[in-house]
């Protein structure tokens, strides 16, 4: 039975950092463009504010909401493009979708439908979905679990927040280990 369990592999600490660096810099740049480029039609290319349109503060809340929108549109595309890649999905069919269906319609599809992130046992080498406590095939323990009701918890939790369990008294070794690194 291998409990193992190394720092560098923190289940918490590890997803939040890669979820806010998989949108790739091209989006980043991309949306900042598209929120200019929506700023200039509106204000600029309309032969000034004087001659056209509304008033100035409806100009400013349309150009404003529009290129948010445009913005975060771009962004969703950057994400999904590095998503679909670690969830073994077809990237070629996903942006696609997410591109051509009109309203980020597309876009709430893929989230629907999208497979769990796939990783490796550090172990084994076993591709398994991310959300797994264990290795199906070598029982190496992916994310510290409650010993009495097996469901997830956190490393500095003392006691499950399932089913009340005290964790200290658990026979397992890897959650405080982990801990005091
Ligand atoms: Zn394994
Ligand atoms: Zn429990």
């Amino acid at each position: 039975m291998n409990w193992g369990f190394d720092s560098n592999s923190r289940p918490d600490v590890e997803k939040q950092d890669s979820e806010l660096r998989l949108i790739p810099s091209w989006s980043v740049a991309l949306s900042v463009v598209m929120f200019i480029a929506v700023q200039f039609l509106f204000h600029v290319d309309n032969g000034g504010p004087q001659h056209h349109g509304g008033p100035a503060p409806v100009r400013w809340l349309f150009s404003y909401s529009w290129g948010t929108a445009l913005a975060s549109y771009v962004l969703l595309i950057g994400y999904i493009s590095r998503d679909v890649k670690r969830r073994n999905m077809s990237p070629g069919i996903w942006m696609l979708i997410a591109l051509v269906m009109p309203g980020g319609i597309g876009a709430i599809v893929y989230f629907l439908l999208r497979q769990p992130v796939m990783t490796r046992c550090p172990s084994c080498r076993t591709e398994l979905a991310s959300g797994f406590h264990f290795c199906p095939q070598c029982q190496f323990q992916m994310a510290p679990v409650c010993g009495q009701c097996f469901r997830g918890v956190h490393i500095t939790d003392a006691f499950c927040v399932q089913c009340g369990h005290d964790l200290t008294e658990d026979s397992m070794p890897a959650r405080l280990r982990s801990f005091s690194d």
